[in-house]
């Protein structure tokens, strides 16, 4: 596709990260024209644990030993001095490097046909009676819809809803070089609010605290006391953390689709509550309104199908998810003796990484296995 100025594209995607990337890739296989305009050139950095779970998979169609590091199957809870473990047979994640596997999801866009200019910083965008147009340093360019995939800070979404106070944790993370092969992924609920982790990689580890309150009066505290509580501290502590916020899932969020503009990954605020996890909706969300966009234009329905889709698939999950994150983050301890007593529970939460059950699955079984436990049932059958 020719890269003229002032062309009429189909979509516009502002923002070239799992969302922005897995959009243009579903989008350019149904034919549409796609103009991806990212800010940074790949593979560029950003901050992130790398944690996909393996329910992505299916939907990720990728060769995993271009983006994967480590897989994972075992999931180490602990709070000071106690821990509670799971493992599993099948790797329930799988531990990449966003700058490696970001940039593999933009080459994949790239492959099926759409056109991404890189360093190209969106500037400004507004509606037009015919769409949408969008400045950038190349000018203006329009198109008939336009995706906002721009991040946890990201115009669009401040532009579309100024009243939108996004529920921002906050968490300071970096990777570091960690002599020790450690297999499993470190879950810290020591962290007052929030957890801390330590995630093994190839050559390193990605290690971080965060604060699902998002208003910590000394985040840098937390963090020294979470190294002081784990043997790698004395590599970590050279490496100065990144400060950064994760735009987690909070109830009444507005709209993800407002005339022709869609909100898609974390500019719509699309991250489990419960542990931070947003590549997974990052990507399904890109694929679910591209979905919407194609049945659109093929006069089958609107693009606001694709705010009622996220709504029905993903946001009773959130809910549930944000109830557990309460009385987890509140009760870490309690949380801690709970699994203790009933290792069980652990498989059936590992059963949502691997894309078994759902939040409100797991949490409906978890209850029937209680009232089984609890609640002696006589069998007057036969
Ligand atoms: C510390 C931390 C740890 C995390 N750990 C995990 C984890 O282990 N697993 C997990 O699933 N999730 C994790 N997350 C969440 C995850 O990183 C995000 O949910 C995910 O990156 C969202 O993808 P996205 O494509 O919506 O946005 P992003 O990945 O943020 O991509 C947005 C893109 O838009 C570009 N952009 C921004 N503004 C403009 C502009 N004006 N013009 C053009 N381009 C622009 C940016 O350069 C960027 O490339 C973590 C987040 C943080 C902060």
């Amino acid at each position: 596709m020719s890269s003229g100025m002032n062309m009429h594209y189909d979509v516009i995607i502002i923002g070239a990260g799992p969302a922005g990337s897995a959009a243009a890739t579903a989008l350019a296989r149904q034919g549409r024209s796609v103009l991806l305009l990212e800010k940074a050139a790949h593979p560029r950095h950003k901050s992130c644990g790398g944690g996909l779970s393996a329910r992505l998979l299916p939907y990720l169609d990728a060769d995993l030993k271009e983006i994967v590091e480590r897989e994972v199957r075992k999931v180490v809870f602990l709070l000071r001095k106690k821990e509670v473990s799971g493992s599993s047979a099948e790797p329930v994640a799988y531990l990449v490097r966003r700058d490696r596997f970001d940039a593999y999801l933009a080459e994949k866009a790239r492959k099926a046909g759409a056109e991404i200019v890189e360093n190209c910083p969106v500037r400004d965008w507004r509606e037009t009676p015919e769409g949408v147009e969008v400045q950038s340093r190349r000018g203006p360019d329009t198109a008939s819809f336009l995706m906002g995939a721009d991040g946890a800070a990201g115009r669009v979404a401040r532009k579309l809803h100024p009243d939108w106070k996004k529920h921002l944790a906050f968490a300071l993370e970096t990777e570091v070089p960690l002599r020790n092969k450690e297999e499993a992924v470190w879950i810290d609920l020591a962290v007052p609010r929030g957890y801390g982790w330590i995630f093994p990689k190839e050559n390193g580890a990605a290690i971080g605290v965060a604060d699902f309150k998002g208003k910590v009066p000394k985040p840098q505290a937390l963090y020294s006391d979470f190294l002081g509580r784990h043997p790698l501290s004395s590599e970590a502590g050279s490496v100065p953390p990144n400060g950064c916020t994760i735009p987690i899932y909070r109830s009444a969020a507005p709209p993800l689709v407002k005339g022709r503009v869609l909100l898609i990954g974390d500019a719509g605020g699309l991250v489990d509550p419960l542990f931070g996890e947003g590549i997974f909706y990052a990507v399904r969300s890109g694929q679910m309104a591209a979905e919407a966009i194609g049945a659109a234009f093929a006069g089958r329905g609107e693009a606001t199908s694709y705010d009622r889709a996220v709504r029905e698939t993903f946001y009773p999950d959130f809910e549930r998810a944000a109830r557990m994150a309460k009385w987890i983050y509140a009760f870490p301890g309690l949380y801690l003796e709970a699994i203790r007593l009933h290792p069980g529970a652990v498989d059936l939460y590992l059963g949502i990484l691997r894309g078994e059950r759902t939040y409100c699955q797991f949490w409906k079984e978890v209850q029937w296995a209680f009232v089984r436990k609890f609640i002696p049932f006589k069998n007057t059958a036969g």
